[in-house]
Order: C-alpha cells, then sequence, then structure tokens
C-alpha cells in the first residue's frame, strides 16, 4: 500500500552548529531513547496489521542520529522493520562518532543493507566550525569499517561553508572517493535562521557563500566524482553503478510513504490514507477533490514514547487534488537526470492543457529544461536555477492546498 517507510530517530548527542532539524541533544544512555524505539516498533505493528505496509520496497531509518540508540535497540528496531515490511532496502543513517564496530554490526545481523554517513567534509577546520563530533581521522576510519563490512555506504558532503576553499573541496570530494563508498550525496550549507551558525556570521554576511559560489562547488563537485567512477542521477545524488538509493528515488517518483517518529512526514495516496483513519479517529475527512495527503507527525518524542498508539498522535495535514499532485509530480521528478516519466507528461497535458506547452516552452527557451534522448530532463542551468524550475512546474498546480489539523 506504501512503497516506502521512514522512520525519524530524533536524538543527537550535540546539535550541531547549522542544524533546525527535528533532532534535539541527548545525553547518552537517556532512558527517553529506548522507550521511544519500542514505541515506533509498536507503530510498525499497528502500521502493519493495518496493511499499510504491504509491498513496502524500500524502509530508511533517519535523523537526528540513528546510532546514538546504541547496538542493541538499533538492532531490535532494524529488526521489527524486517519483520513487518521486508524492505529490499533498508538504510539506516549514521554519525562517525557513534558508529562503533558493535553498531556496524547489529546493522548488517538485523537486516540493514545500506548506510548514509554524515561526513560533510575531510577537513578538521570545518568539521570544527560546522559543530561536528567526528575529526576527518574518524571519518576516514568509521567509513573505511562501514565498507569492510559488505553494506552499501553513502556519504554525506557539504559544499560553500564559510571557510571552505576550492582546495579543501576538491581534498574532500578526492578523499571520500578514495574511500570506496558507492554513494554520494552533496549539499550546500543552507543559512537557517537562528542556528549558531548564522549567529557567528550575523554581523559578517560576506562569509557566506553566495548562489553563484555554491554553483560553482556543485559543478566542482560534478567534475571530481565524475572523473572518480560516480554517476550524477539527481541534483545531489551521485552513485557508482547499481548503488543508487532506491528510497530516495521513491520520493522524487511519486511513491507513497509513511513516516513515523517525530517530526515524520507520509505522503500517501486516498486509498492510504482511508486506511490510516481507520486507527486513526482524530484524522480529518478528506475534502471530496483530495487524491493526495501529506501528513506530518507533531507529537513530541516525549509524548509520542509514553504513548505510542497511532490512534494517540497528532499530525499536521495538507490536502492536494490531482491536478496539484501532479504539479508536484513534475517538481520532483525535475530533480532527476532521466528526466519526467512519459505518463507524467501526458497526464500533465490533459489536466492543464496549453498552459502546460507554454511553460515548457518557457522553460526549454530559458535552456533550463531539454530534450534529451525524447524525455524532459532537467540542463546543468536548470538545477543551478532549481528554484526558478520547481517554481514553474509547481504554478501550474490550481488553487490552494487544503490544510488541516487532526
Ligand atoms: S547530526 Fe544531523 S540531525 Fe544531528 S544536529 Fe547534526 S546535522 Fe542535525
Amino acid at each position: 500500500m506504501v512503497g516506502a517507510l521512514y522512520l525519524h530517530i530524533p536524538f543527537c548527542a550535540r546539535k550541531c552548529a547549522y542544524c533546525d532539524f527535528a533532532s534535539w541533544a541527548t545525553p547518552a544512555g537517556d532512558a527517553l531513547m529506548g522507550a521511544y524505539a519500542r514505541a515506533i516498533e509498536a507503530q510498525l505493528d499497528e502500521a502493519a496489521s493495518l496493511g499499510l505496509l504491504e509491498g513496502c520496497g524500500t524502509a530508511y531509518v533517519g535523523g537526528g542520529t540513528p546510532t546514538l540508540l546504541g547496538e542493541r535497540d538499533l538492532g531490535r528496531l532494524v529488526e521489527k522493520i524486517v519483520e513487518a515490511a521486508s524492505p529490499s532496502e533498508l538504510t539506516c543513517e549514521a554519525n562517525p562518532d557513534s558508529l562503533g564496530d558493535e553498531v556496524l554490526l547489529a546493522l548488517r545481523e538485523a537486516g540493514a543493507t545500506r548506510l548514509s554517513v554524515g561526513v560533510q567534509s575531510l577537513d578538521d577546520g570545518e568539521l570544527c566550525e560546522l559543530g561536528r563530533l567526528h575529526d576527518a581521522a574518524c571519518a576516514r576510519e568509521r567509513v573505511a569499517a562501514a565498507v569492510a563490512t559488505g553494506l552499501d555506504v553513502s556519504v554525506d558532503l557539504m559544499c560553500a561553508t564559510p571557510t571552505q576553499t576550492l582546495e579543501s573541496w576538491a581534498r574532500t570530494l578526492e578523499g571520500a572517493a578514495a574511500l570506496g563508498v558507492g554513494h554520494v550525496s552533496v549539499y550546500p550549507l543552507q543559512i537557517e535562521e537562528g542556528t549558531p551558525l548564522d549567529r557567528r556570521y550575523e554581523s559578517d554576511p560576506c562569509a557566506w557563500n553566495d548562489p553563484e559560489v555554491q554553483a560553482q562547488r556543485m559543478t566542482q563537485a560534478q567534475a571530481a566524482l565524475e572523473a572518480c567512477g560516480y554517476r550524477r542521477y539527481e541534483v545531489a545524488s551521485y552513485a557508482r553503478a547499481g548503488k543508487t538509493c532506491r528510497h530516495n528515488k521513491a520520493y522524487w517518483t511519486g511513491v507513497p510513504y509513511l513516516g513515523l517518529g517525530t517530526g515524520a512526514s507520509s505522503m500517501l495516496d486516498l486509498k492510504g490514507y482511508l486506511r490510516l483513519c481507520t486507527a486513526c479517529p482524530q484524522l480529518p475527512q478528506a475534502p471530496d477533490d483530495a487524491r493526495r495527503v501529506r501528513l506530518t507527525v507533531e507529537t513530541p518524542r516525549g509524548e509520542l514514547a509514553a504513548k505510542p498508539s497511532l490512534s494517540s498522535l497528532s499530525f499536521s495535514l495538507e490536502f492536494l487534488t490531482e491536478p496539484q499532485a501532479v504539479a508536484e509530480d513534475l517538481m520532483l521528478g525535475a530533480r532527476l537526470v532521466e528526466g519526467l516519466r512519459p505518463e507524467l507528461v501526458s497526464r500533465a497535458r490533459e489536466l492543464f492543457g496549453a498552459r502546460f506547452d507554454d511553460t515548457i516552452d518557457a522553460l526549454l527557451a530559458r535552456d533550463l529544461l531539454a530534450d534529451k534522448n525524447g524525455r524532459l530532463a532537467p540542463t546543468e542551468q536548470g538545477w543551478l536555477l532549481g528554484n526558478e524550475l520547481y517554481g514553474a512546474l509547481w504554478d501550474l498546480a490550481p488553487g490552494e492546498v487544503v490544510v488541516a489539523k487532526g
């Protein structure tokens, strides 16, 4: 019923200086972590008994720092995912400082297939500035240990940070590739208001890299990673042959997914939403023309751990009509190198008529999209000016998205 499952673990040893994700600094050994993991397991059982997890192909344990749960609780959680959903790809996010050999072994034995490690940089000064807990030696050593277990390993890298240079970025890219990982994700640093990094450089806006520098660093990443045998398949994602992340691809291709845990988001079709409603009387009735529902869990982590039942959760919701869902799929599909699926383009043409062709013609004329082997696909320029490309496709959607609480 859903193609993908996401579990959010909102615990970190310390907040990084740039982070505004749903995660909170948590002392080692805090009993809340075990209680929260048990609560998520109970929710997985409930979702499975509703039939929501039938046909689920991929699962992702993200955070936060899932590896902070430790080998016993994390291993048990992964075993429960395998029992409830049997995904053929099961990724766990990790940070080098909490990725001990015992955690690696527990993940492997419990049935994880993939590990995504938050390395960010291989320059000690940059790591310190970002407020990361690990240094470059720790990242290198732990990623190498993960690769040696036989798990598929991905690393996240961050570009355009205040003190990064062309040379230090080149060293990080080459160093990551040399570790033998199958997948690399590359993101420019976003300035999130109110974070320590934002405050640190408040009076020195020149410290921040502008969109031009960000674009230059992303282009540099493409050249360096492709020279090392990786192929770019999404604006921020590079993989060796056979190592693309199927879970992330599900997000970009309109596959329904279920998200459990504080701050987790779901995207359900109407059938999936009605099924969830049978266990969640607090959820509102969908408007007649709704075809897609986006839900985010708003229950704080302590409350969720104390009352795990799906019926106790509070959600924020967005109801999308079919034209809005198609516009959203166009926007997400334009992140992919392979471009827009022909059946999606046909449906968009039926729904939006001449407005669709006008929009596409304008994007082709501006070199934000191109016809690549008969498919509409983003150009380099389209990715660099992503907000304009995605915005133009989303603007095809008529009316306002209906929002609700439940
Ligand atoms: S490890 Fe990730 S989620 Fe945790 S504080 Fe750092 S950036 Fe945020």
